[in-house]
């Protein structure tokens, strides 16, 4: 009798075991990128963002400058409020939660204290388990600035008497780096690669929602293509952004990537993909751990 009753608490313990753990794998996993232009992250993680948020993650995006000096013939208030616009409509195409624009002049942001503080209060109000920003080491001193500024957010924001008036969080999330291809004073590493192909379409349609960028300024300025290429007509300039924009080479480092996550089979037929490198200023996750965080990396 005695037996039969330790046995019923111990099959009790296991179960409620197994429900504490199951409510932890359903824990939503929350993602927020913090980059310096409404379109920034869109380009370089708009397809893993929009396979998160098809997985149940809560993802944001948070642009620390409105965008207001990003065309050749309109600025100020007027283009930065045609770029919040064209931000939210690219949220909705990649299905993830908010997109938020801040205020910051675009061509003006500095790595100051307020801007650390805004990025401190963005991290923590998200309950990050994982923070995404630029490299210092961008072509663009807005791209460098934001960089640094999640760099210098990074473990302040488990520090509770910074910026006291939002709650510290219990642990420093993970920090990722977005991809560049700038090699000093060291190139981008591959540590995480995502196979896009399944949202690739999803990617282009949000992009394609920042006209102003897509079609005007990054054409006209040289960055993507040439202003007098870009089609008229909707689709078929929508098709020119997937190749002019979109369709870049998988280099053999980022393949190497794609085969630690995917398998030489996985990877083998995968057209497109984005990398994230993991700072050494975040915590420090285990394989197990990143395949938790990006549920869609299977072999
Ligand atoms: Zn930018």
């Amino acid at each position: 009798m005695k037996n039969s009753f330790i046995v019923a608490l111990l099959i009790l313990g296991a179960l409620q075991f197994s429900f504490n753990s199951y409510g932890q794998q359903k824990e939503r996993i929350r993602v927020i990128a913090i980059f310096a232009h409404p379109d920034d992250a869109d380009s370089k993680m708009g397809g893993t963002a929009t396979l998160l948020a098809e997985m149940g993650a809560a993802v944001k995006f948070v642009s620390l400058t409105n965008g207001d000096a990003g065309h050749y013939a309109e600025g100020g208030g007027v283009l930065g409020k045609r770029r919040r616009e064209e931000a939210q409509r690219a949220a909705k195409q990649y299905g993830i939660e908010e997109y938020t624009v801040l205020n910051n002049h675009d061509g003006e942001l500095m790595p100051d204290l307020n801007v650390r503080l805004q990025v401190i209060r963005e991290i923590r109000n998200w309950k990050a388990d994982i923070v995404l920003g630029l490299r210092p080491n961008d072509y663009h001193p807005d791209h460098r600035n934001a960089g640094k500024a999640v760099e210098d957010a990074s473990y302040m924001v488990a520090v509770p008497n910074v910026a006291s008036d939002v709650p510290a969080l219990k642990k420093n999330p993970v920090f990722l780096y977005m991809q560049d291809n700038f090699k000093k004073p060291n190139p981008f590493s591959h540590d995480i690669v995502v196979a896009i192909d399944k949202s690739i379409d999803k990617k282009v349609n949000g992009l394609n929602e920042h006209t102003s960028q897509m079609y005007e300024w990054l054409p006209w300025i040289g960055n993507a293509g040439n202003i007098d290429d870009v089609p008229k007509d909707p689709e078929l300039r929508k098709k020119w952004l997937k190749e002019k924009w979109v369709n870049r080479q998988i280099s053999p480092e980022q393949r190497k990537g794609l085969e630690k996550w995917y398998g030489k089979e996985g990877a083998a037929n995968v057209k497109f993909a984005e990398s994230f490198e993991i700072t050494e200023y975040g915590a420090q996750p285990s394989e197990a751990e990143i395949r938790r965080l990006f549920p869609m990396l299977q072999k």
